[in-house]
C-alpha cells in the first residue's frame, strides 16, 4: 500500500466525484454532519427535502456554480444569515 502525501480528497457519496473545498465543508445545520455531496447530487437531494445546511460561502468558487446561473445580482432576495 502506498501512502500518499497529498491530503485526502473527499468524494461525493453518490457519484464519487471529487468535491471542491466548498462542497466538502458543507454541513448539516442541525446534526453538524458533513453532507459530502457534489453540487449536482446535493441539488437533487435539496430539491427533494430541504436540508438545513451550513456552508462556507467563502470557499465557494466558480466550479461550484457551473450550472447556468442566470444573472440576478441586482437584488439579493435570499440573503439568509446563519
Ligand atoms: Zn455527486
Amino acid at each position: 500500500m502506498e501512502i500518499r502525501k497529498e491530503e485526502p480528497k473527499i468524494k461525493c457519496l453518490c457519484c464519487d466525484k471529487m468535491l471542491t473545498d466548498f462542497e466538502a465543508t458543507r454541513k448539516h445545520a442541525v446534526t453538524g454532519m458533513f453532507i459530502d455531496l457534489c453540487q449536482q447530487c446535493f441539488k437533487t437531494v435539496q430539491s427533494d427535502s430541504h436540508l438545513p445546511t451550513k456552508d462556507r460561502q467563502d470557499l465557494i468558487s466558480a466550479d461550484d456554480m457551473d450550472d447556468s446561473v442566470e444573472e440576478e445580482d441586482d437584488n439579493h432576495v435570499d440573503s439568509k444569515d446563519y
